[in-house]
Order: C-alpha cells, then structure tokens, then sequence
C-alpha cells in the first residue's frame, strides 16, 4: 500500500484540539498514557497466544523501550505486543470508538484541571502524545504478520493522518513523538524515569531504556595527556535496564506497599487524577483463593448512572492479564468500585460467557461485596467523631480522625446507585438498609440514617415518616409536612430519583414501618390525642355537605374529597392511597416516556383554613373548587392537567 491520507474524524479532530490547547498543565501524563497502551498491547499477545504460541514469534519476552534522540528531536515508546495492521491503525488511531463522546466533548469546562480529568476518564490515551510532540510517527507490525506488512502512521495531530506501507522486523508497535520545542525536557534519562518511577512503576511489564555512562571529553591538549580532558557527556552504552519496578503491587505483601505507592496505582488503573477515597487489599483463602485489591474512588465519573456502564474490576489469573470491566466480579450497584481480583482457581482461557456461569467467580463476587460493605460500614460507623457521655471528648486515633467526614462525602457521590442494590441484592438488604442516608426536617444535610432516626422517635410515634419529592426545596414546603412541624416530629426528606422504587423494597427497618406522609388516610395514631381526633371527626361531619359538592365538582380529577388534620396553613393537598404509586413516580415515568398508570390522587382540604370556609355558599365554588385542586397539585410539584384553564380561574377571581 502506498502513502494514503485519511482524516480524522470530527470527535478525534476536535479532541485533538484541546489536548494541545488545554493539558499544558500536565503535560507529563503522555508518557503513562502510551506506557499504558504498550502494556495493554503486550497483555492483549499475551493473551492470544494462550491459544497460539507462535504470535511470540522469537522474542517471548514481552517489554517496553523508552529511547530518545536529542539531535532528532525524537522520543520512542516500543512495545513488543499485539501491533496492529493497516486497518486496525487506521481505525483505532483515526476515531474514537467509544460511544458518548460528544457527551464528553459538551462536558469540558475550559478550566484545565478539570478538564484533564475528564480527558483521562474518557481514554483518548493515545492523543495525549501530541500534548509534547508536534507530529508523531507509528510504526507497527501485527503478531504474526509478514515483516513487509509493516505499517508507518504519521500525523501532525490537526485534520489528517498518513498510512503506508513498510517492511518491519520486529512484532508490536514503535510510537515517535517528534517532541515540540519546549517539550525538549523530556529527551532525558532523569525526566523519564522520574515519570515512570511515579506512574509505570506497577506495570507488570518491564520498561527498559538504555543505559548511560559518563565519558570524559577529548584531550585538553592533544600533546599532553597529563594536562586531562575535556568534560564529555552522558554516552549511551549499548546495554538495556529495567527501569521500573515491574511487580505487580497486589502480590506484594500489605506491609511493604505505601499509601503513596496504593494511590498511584489507583491512578494508573482508573485513569483518574484524584486520589482514592479509600482501599482494601486481601489475600482470601480457602475453596476459592484468590487476591482483591478494591478501591473507591473520591468522585463519580460522568457516565456513573450508565446502568451498561461495565464493572470497574480487572480480572488477572495469576498474575496474567485476563481482562477489564469483568462485570461479573462485582454486582452493578458497586459499578463505582475500582480494582484488580486475581484468582488461582480460573483457567486462563476463561470467556466473559464462561465467568457468568462458573462457581468460583460467584464465590469471589461475594466476597467481593463483603469486603465493599465493610468497608462502606467502615467509613458510615466514624463518620461523625462520637459524641461524649461523660462531657469529655474521646481522642482520635490518627486513623479515625481520617475518616471523619468520609462516608457522607463518599454518600453524595455514589449513595444514589448504593440504592439500586436494595433491589438487586436481596442477600445483603439489610445491611444496606442500614448504610442509606437521608435528609430530614431536622438535617438539610444527607447525613440521617434510619438508626438515627429511629433514636430520635417521639414516644408513642409507631412509624419512620418520609416524603418523596422531585427536590429538597419542595420536600420541605411539602403542605402534608406541616402538623409533622407543628408536633416536632422528624420526617425524612427523600429527593433521588430512584428512592420511590428502592422503598418498594424496604417496608420497615429494624421492625418499625415506614410510612410515606402522602400516602394513605391520616393516622398519627398515639400521636394525636383525643380531643384532635374529636376535633377532626367534628369538622367531617360539618362538612359532609360541603365535601359532596366538592366531590362531585372534582369527579374527573379527585378519587376522593375528605377533610384531614394533617394540615396547618395550606388550604388542601393530594395525597395517594397507600398501595399506589406516588404522584411523583407517576410523573416522573411519564417524563420517561414510560407506561405509567394513572394516578388519581385524594384530594385533603384542611377545615381550619379561610378559604376552605369560604366554599359553603360561595357563588364561585366550582371555580374554587378547581382552584383548590390544581393548587394541591402545583404545591408538590405537578402541573395543572389545563393550565390555561386555572389561570383564567385565578384572574377572574383576582379581578
Ligand atoms: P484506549 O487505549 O483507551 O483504547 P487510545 O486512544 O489510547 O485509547 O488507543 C486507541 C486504540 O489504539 C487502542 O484501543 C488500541 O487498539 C490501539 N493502540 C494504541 N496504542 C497501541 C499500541 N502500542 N499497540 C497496539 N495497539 C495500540
């Protein structure tokens, strides 16, 4: 094939434009990025040639050279893994094959940390390299391939890139970065290995480079060797060093691995820039044996509520890579978590198909999610520092104070999808049950577990009150809170979008009921003292009149009209019967574009208010009644079913 040009497509051209303008700041992260997908080449022959030994060709030695040349400007990344053919590179080095990139592209914020961030999270690793080179050459052979299908790729990293055909000897993939004047620095032994020393050292791969030695210069005076030489440079000796730890760090023993040398492989393996959150690494023994090594991350990526999104896990089998994403090592509502399992029971030829089906891995997913909620229970049980008994404050242990703070904060980011587990994983509902956390109306913060309220019950209160609504804002204003307010009791504010379907499956907690506050007939059942309730029944009969007009306006929109003590200062309310689907759910299914039954809702009038004590008599009861009703509905968020017709409504009675 000769020369041919391509262009890049639109997402690539584009993404190719920020990385130059924008990862100044971290200029350095190229060199993980290709190491990265050196070492990705090399466990992809790896793994072919479990079935196929002849790819190692006659170097089995798998390995990565770092190599510069400071008169040419260059700096070479080769690997001796899979490579790629013509095709391939045109493909894997022309387009972004990840779907959601334009999602990705609309999420960048100009500000360039942030930014880096996201660039990493989305793997557009190979473009990196432009960040330090204004053009940059691939040169690649496929495993197996003849030597004159060899493919040279050069690109000047703007609109197009160039393909031809050329004759290589060696297996795998050689990237020149023709580095940028100012990126100079880095055509050095220091430089590099620095670099790689603080985010290749965990690549179980070698990265070699060749040594240097110190070679006095030339004679200062040629007639007189006593008179000594010349300083002279850094001379390359011909002789290749591993430059990097090359161990896999989960197989090193707990003690010897820094918390420094944890969170950067967390870096490596994420792709994140932040620090994780927190960590666990075991040895687990037993029937099934094998080594976890389980992170959480300090924030939640972008495609978090992706339920496809795959499993953060990679599957080792003695150490040998196996692969990524192996979803069936963690259930979906840990998709947050990050880390390496490494078994020495599975066959290394084992099938994503194979995994779902075998018993070891179901064994180890347990265990796996054992370990998270420990560690999740962890975290929830020294979030707060303990508050004294005895009027002096306990002391700290370093470790404790660490953790102060940690579990809300690790709450906001993944306590949403924690939920979906209540559903998911019925085996370990009630220790999840246990790590929810919520608002209340005594707490603005989501920081208030069913213990915690449970502890701060009213005597006599016989049920864990809640209410769901679209935002904190409205929960709050929710008209059905108010005799909760006027009696002090605690109500639990409930505002993610998936807490209506996860209290499908939490009924109770710890044997009290919960009980939605829209929901239902109004029964505070101790609560309420006599005279209330006589006070109640009183009104309901005064009203019997009032409540059949009413009923007989609203036939269309109103189940049900009947007066409740549940209000304080709004005039009326909806609430659901106690089987039915909130109005909120409703809503936000139809938002969905899905099947959503449909919903009529009770509507509550309070006999207290002035307006409801207008009604008996009142020339504009019909108008009123609409009113009231579409009041009630726009009070906990819904639209008036016609709202042009309430409009006119309130004018005409404005006028
Ligand atoms: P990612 O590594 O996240 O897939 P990159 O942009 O870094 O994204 O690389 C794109 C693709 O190019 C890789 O998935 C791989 O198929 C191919 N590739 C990159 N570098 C190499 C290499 N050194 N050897 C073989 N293939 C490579």
């Amino acid at each position: 094939m000769s020369k041919q040009t391509h262009a890049f497509q639109a997402e690539v051209a584009q993404l190719l434009h920020l990385v130059t303008h924008s990862l100044y700041s971290n200029q350095e992260i190229f060199l993980r990025e290709l190491i990265s997908n050196a070492s990705d080449a090399c466990d992809k022959l790896r793994f072919e040639a479990l079935n196929n030994t002849a790819l190692y060709e006659d170097a089995p030695e798998l390995q990565v050279r770092l190599s510069f040349d400071k008169a040419a400007k260059t700096l070479t990344i080769t690997d001796n893994g899979i490579g790629m053919t013509a095709q391939e590179a045109i493909d894997h080095l022309g387009t972004i094959a990840k779907s959601g990139t334009k999602d990705f592209m609309s999420k960048l914020s100009g500000d360039q940390k942030s930014d880096a961030q996201l660039i990493g999270q989305f793997g557009v690793g190979f473009y990196s390299g432009f960040i330090v080179a204004e053009k940059i050459t691939v040169e690649t052979r496929r495993a197996s391939a003849a030597a004159a299908d060899g493919v040279r790729w050069i690109s000047g990293g703007t609109g197009d890139f160039e393909v031809e055909t050329i004759t290589r000897a060696e297996r795998g993939t050689s990237v020149i970065l023709h580095l940028r004047e100012e990126a100079l620095e880095y055509a050095n032994t220091w430089k590099l290995k620095e670099i790689v020393g603080k985010y290749s050292d965990h690549i179980s791969l070698p990265i070699l480079m060749e040594k240097e030695e110190w070679q006095d210069g030339e004679l200062i005076d040629p007639n007189d060797e006593k008179a000594g030489r010349k300083p002279g440079g850094m001379v390359k000796t011909g002789e290749w060093e591993t430059i990097n730890k090359a161990s896999a760090l989960w197989t090193r023993p707990k003690k010897d691995i820094s918390d420094e040398q944890y969170a950067d492989f967390y870096k490596q393996i994420s792709r994140d820039f932040e620090a994780p959150l927190t960590w666990t690494h075991n040895r687990v023994e037993g029937s099934t044996e094998y080594t976890q090594l389980l992170y959480i991350p300090s924030k939640a990526p972008q495609d978090l509520w992706n339920r496809d999104k795959k499993a953060g896990i990679k599957l080792y089998v003695k150490r040998v890579f196996i692969m990524d994403e192996a979803e069936a090592l963690m259930p979906s509502y840990l998709r947050f978590v990050k880390g390496v399992v490494d078994s020495a029971d599975l066959p290394l030829n084992v099938s994503r198909e194979l995994l779902q089906e075998s018993r070891d891995v179901k064994a180890i997913r347990e265990g796996c999610t054992k370990r998270v909620l420990s560690m999740l229970e962890d975290l929830a049980k020294h979030d707060k520092a303990p508050e004294s008994t005895d009027g002096v404050t306990d002391v700290l242990s370093d470790e404790d104070k660490a953790k102060l703070g940690q579990y809300t904060k690790l709450y906001a980011e993944f306590g949403a999808v924690l939920k979906e587990g209540l559903g998911e994983d019925f085996g370990n509902k009630d220790r999840l049950s246990k790590l929810l956390r919520f608002a209340s109306t005594t707490s603005d913060t989501v920081s208030v577990s069913f213990a915690d309220y449970k502890a701060r019950m009213k005597e006599g209160q016989d049920a864990i009150y809640y209410i769901t609504a679209d935002t904190l804002a409205a929960a709050k204003n929710s008209p059905q809170l108010e005799v909760f307010k006027k009696k002090g009791i605690e109500v639990l504010l409930m505002t993610d979008r998936v807490d209506e379907w996860a209290l499908n499956f939490v009924h109770e907690f710890d044997g009290t009921p919960l009980q939605s506050v829209a929901k239902g007939a109004f029964d505070l059942g101790k609560l309420q003292d006599e005279e209330e309730k006589k006070a109640a029944e009183d009104a309901a009969e005064t009203f019997k009149p009032v409540l059949a007009k009413l009923k007989e306006a609203l036939k269309d929109k109103a189940e049900d009209v009947r007066v409740t003590s549940r209000l304080v200062d709004s005039p009326a309310c909806l609430v659901v019967t106690d089987d039915g689907m909130s109005m909120q759910l409703a809503r936000m299914l139809k938002q969905a574009g899905q099947q959503a039954p449909e919903v009529k809702p009770v509507l509550e009038v309070n006999p207290e208010h002035a307006l409801v004590k207008k009604l008996d008599g009142s020339v504009h009861f019909h108008d009123l009644a609409h009113i009231l009703f579409d009041q009630a509905l726009l009070a906990e968020g819904g639209l008036p079913a016609d709202p042009a017709a309430y409009v006119k409504r309130v004018n005409a009675l404005l006028s």
